[in-house]
């Protein structure tokens, strides 16, 4: 590949091609830069299922050394197996180097039909924590449980982020969009950590919407939306329906932003099925590309790589997902030749923009010393209603729950029961942790126990933790 002519000023960036479609469209969006002649030069370093082949690593410490080093990375798809085998490259990416916004704009393309015409949204996922913490547990061969974690200072740095990416890119509207009126305690502190940033943005609209309103607003009318910041999991699903607004995953890019470091992917992954045939569309990862020159402050380069893409669309040079017929290489020949001639605001493109920086919020906001421990819930397993203990020193059984639904005191529901009982013990006075080992001692005589989580109450009294059904 050749290097930019202005080499001596240009920025190093790392490169992972990943694997299946990832290294057609990585060589795509490289020939396109070397062409567009961005000062830019590539530090190659691979990840993915063709590097754990090889090595038994998908991501080898080499490569995390090299965007930390670099400070910026494009980044081709890697294959997640589903089930079993390696842990996500991309999460670990994302985890290793604490990138907690995941910013994945939708906007409308010339050519490209759709059903809507005038998509332009950002979805700004939180990309460290729910149920991407990979925190799971076989509690019994019946039941596994993984584990749902929100914290303060990651919901407020992500919504920080948002608002200030929405105040320097001109946006009207941030809407946050959670689960709070069932995950009252998780999405309800995303949602609460929301509406303390909103105010610090008064020119900015902020608004909230339940997830699934949201799918259904979308897709009814997607306009109505501007930046959308939601927690991980949701982030994800809500990336790949905008992605369809706008004409499917060969089109949508994406930036993990961290303090001081970025890692730009498209939103699709590795596409085993067009693997190695040529038929890729390479657009994501370009319009990735761009968003990365955008951020390294390279406007120029990044309008001018834009308008090449456009141009081709108009063209109709299109691959096979958005109808048409034309190979990767095809794509990427066009769009070089519909590069428009180099205009004098390149050599203006030296400064980067300031990142913006949400700042760290620290491990703890809020202080835990007005919290006292009541009581405990004991995971147990058991075939059918445990014989638990019914009082161990200050505490009392006070309810039973399978599956989340309450089975005593009172009738057992006509309910589907498994081997995994949370069985609760409330003292009327705090605790202390002298009655937590006396609980489990009396308990572990009995049964297998698989965890135990104690329960809090606020210096108002109000209970720090979720009721079951029925309870
Ligand atoms: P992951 O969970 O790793 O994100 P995924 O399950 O979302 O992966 P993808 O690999 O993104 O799956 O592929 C989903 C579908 O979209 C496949 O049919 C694939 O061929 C198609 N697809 C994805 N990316 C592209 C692309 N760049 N060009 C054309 N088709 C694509």
């Amino acid at each position: 590949m050749n290097q930019p002519a202005n080499a001596a000023s240009a920025r190093t960036v790392t490169l992972i091609r990943g694997d299946g479609i990832g290294p057609e469209i990585a060589d795509a969006v490289c020939s396109i830069f070397d062409a567009a002649g961005v000062p830019i030069v590539w530090d190659e370093a691979n990840a993915g299922l063709d590097v754990f082949e090889a090595t038994g690593t998908p991501l080898p410490e080499s490569v995390l050394q090299s965007i930390a080093t670099n400070g910026v990375a494009l980044k081709g798809p890697t294959t997640t197996p589903i089930g079993t085998g390696h842990k996500s490259v991309n999460v670990t990416i994302r985890k290793a180097l604490d990138l907690f916004a995941n910013v994945r704009p939708s906007r409308s393309l010339p050519s490209v039909s759709t059903r809507f015409e005038d998509v332009d949204l950002i979805i700004v996922r939180e990309n460290i924590e729910d149920t991407y913490g990979g925190i799971e547990h076989c509690q019994t061969p019946d039941v596994h449980q993984g584990l749902k974690l929100i914290t303060r200072p990651g919901s407020l740095a992500v919504h920080r982020y948002a608002f200030e990416m929405a105040r320097r890119e001109g946006r009207k509207k941030v809407t946050c969009v959670h689960k709070a009126n069932i995950h009252k305690l998780t999405d309800g502190l995303f949602l609460e950590c929301f509406r303390q940033v909103a105010p610090e943005y008064p020119e900015i609209e902020a608004d909230d919407l339940l997830i699934d309103n949201t799918c259904m607003q979308l897709v009814s009318d997607p306009t109505r939306f501007d930046v959308i910041v939601t927690l991980n999991l949701f982030g994800d699903i809500l990336s790949d329906l905008c992605a369809g607004l706008v004409g499917g995953l060969g089109v949508a890019p994406g930036g993990n932003i961290g303090a001081g470091r970025a890692v730009f992917e498209a939103v699709h992954g590795s596409a085993p099925d067009i693997a190695g045939k040529g038929l890729a569309n390479p657009t994501a990862l370009l319009l990735s590309g761009v968003q990365m020159l955008r951020y390294l402050g390279l406007m120029s380069h990044a309008s001018r790589i834009e308008a090449g893409l456009r141009r081709s669309l108009i063209d109709h040079v299109h691959t096979r997902d958005l109808g048409g017929n034309a190979t990767t290489d095809e794509f990427a020949s066009a769009v070089i030749s519909n590069l428009p001639a180099p205009d004098a605001s390149s050599q203006a493109d030296a400064e980067a923009p300031e990142p913006i920086n949400v700042g760290k919020t620290g491990p703890v906001v809020v202080s835990d010393e007005n919290w006292e421990c009541i009581g405990a819930d004991m995971f147990v397993r058991n075939d059918g209603l445990p014989d638990m203990p019914k009082e161990v020193g200050p505490l009392k059984l006070s309810m039973i729950s399978n599956r989340g639904t309450k089975v005593y005191p009172g009738p057992t529901p006509d309910i589907l029961l498994v081997d995994h009982h949370r069985c609760r013990y409330l003292s009327e006075t705090p605790i202390t942790e002298a009655d937590v080992r006396a609980l489990i001692q009396a308990v572990g005589d009995k049964y297998a126990w698989m965890h135990i989580e104690k329960l809090h109450r606020d210096s108002a009294g109000e209970r720090m933790f979720s009721r079951a059904q029925g309870e």
